[in-house]
């Protein structure tokens, strides 16, 4: 431990919301990069300290990450819609990087699988970071106030996180993530090139998705894997079923393979966005994470995204914090049990690593 004492979480909220409300943003990527740190302290296990290195690198890929979906066009029909501006003046310089990418590889999948001109990319992209937002991201109205990281800490290619930052993120994600992307949000819908092309309602669904895309392409694979059974109820399921995000779109807003799991539509309507009790944890566990790497097979055959060791962090992240919340668990039909600490038992250590290649990580 250093002398000083880890930040609160109380205190910590105070200086994000400081940030947002008065901090000087005239490109967005100060939300894409809070929106990166919190997203890293549910990932990686923190140092003892409660300290946490992250990469630039690492900070690029996610930024690439959340602009992939903005590069779009904005209502596209017919070839027509124009890309938003995500900055005051010029097009910020990663949208435009991330639109030329996109001509080579539509999906981020094919990108990613490209290896050198993904490489460029993220090379370009950290140079933007380290050069933008990291060392103005702290500064409010002409004071600095380094309660995320320090500059002096920070080494040519990596940042990081005081003791405290990564928990309270941990703790605190969910109110983080919807103050950064509405303030990210109100930030483009406030660039007056944006004005003419854009409408409000499904502003939200364009930038960040919906929770409403379709994951039938996961079905066949997951019937196979769990062996034609609901993960909930272990019958059979006699129709299609239905394809349920184990850790609810609602708690972690990005579908990967091994987080979701097919059930009966019915099993899957009752549990809804609860967590699923420390029995429906253990068939997850048996199928998705102890035979991580032959599901990650079969969606690499089928090239759907996953991330095994991603997944498996933010289950435990997600019973962690409901956990401490008090949080019911779902059982069956209407039944609910408060959630104890018996899915530590199921879990395990939380830095255990999943699969053979930790730093493999599928989009
Ligand atoms: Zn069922």
């Amino acid at each position: 431990m250093t002398g000083k004492a880890a930040i609160g979480e109380l205190e910590f909220l105070r200086k994000l919301q400081r940030l947002l409300a008065e901090g000087d943003f005239v490109v967005t990527y100060k939300f894409a990069l809070l929106n990166a740190l919190a997203d890293f302290a549910l990932e990686r296990e923190p140092e003892s300290d409660g300290s946490l290195r992250v990469p630039l690198f690492a900070i690029a890929e996610k930024f690439i990450e959340y602009y992939w979906l903005q590069a779009r066009p904005y209502r596209a029909q017919n070839g027509n819609g124009v890309v938003l501006f995500q900055n005051t003046g010029k097009q910020a310089a990663v949208i435009n990087a991330i639109v030329a990418a996109q001509i080579a590889n539509p999906t981020l999948l094919g990108a990613r699988a490209a290896k050198l001109r993904w490489h460029t990319l993220v090379t370009k992209v950290a140079g933007t970071v380290a050069g933008m937002p990291l060392w103005k991201l702290q500064t409010v109205a002409g004071d600095r106030d380094e309660f995320l990281y320090r500059e002096k800490e920070a080494t040519e290619d990596t940042i990081r996180l005081l003791p405290g930052v990564p928990a309270a993120f941990r703790s605190l994600y969910g109110l983080v993530l919807d103050a950064v992307r509405g303030a990210w949000m109100r930030q483009i819908a406030s660039i007056g090139a944006n004005e003419p092309v854009l409408g409000n309602a499904d502003l939200a669904t364009f930038l960040f998705g919906s929770g409403r895309a379709s994951l039938d392409g996961f079905r066949d694979v997951l019937r196979d894997h769990q062996a034609g059974k609901c993960l909930y109820c272990q019958k059979k399921l006699q129709g299609a079923g239905g394809v349920d995000r184990f850790i609810a779109w609602s708690r972690y807003p990005v579908d990967l393979g091994h987080n979701l799991v097919l059930a009966h539509t019915s099993c899957n309507g009752q549990k809804r966005d609860f967590l699923a009790y420390p029995r429906h944890l253990e068939r997850w566990h048996r199928t998705h994470v102890e035979r991580a790497d032959e599901l990650a097979q079969r969606f690499d055959s089928e090239t759907l995204p996953h991330d095994g060791e991603r997944s498996r962090a933010i289950v435990w992240w997600a019973y962690e914090q409901g956990e401490a919340a008090g949080a019911h668990a779902w059982i069956d039909a209407d039944r609910f049990v408060r959630l104890d600490r018996s899915w530590r038992d199921v879990l395990g250590a939380r830095a255990l690593p999943l699969v053979a290649e930790p730093s493999r990580s599928k989009y």
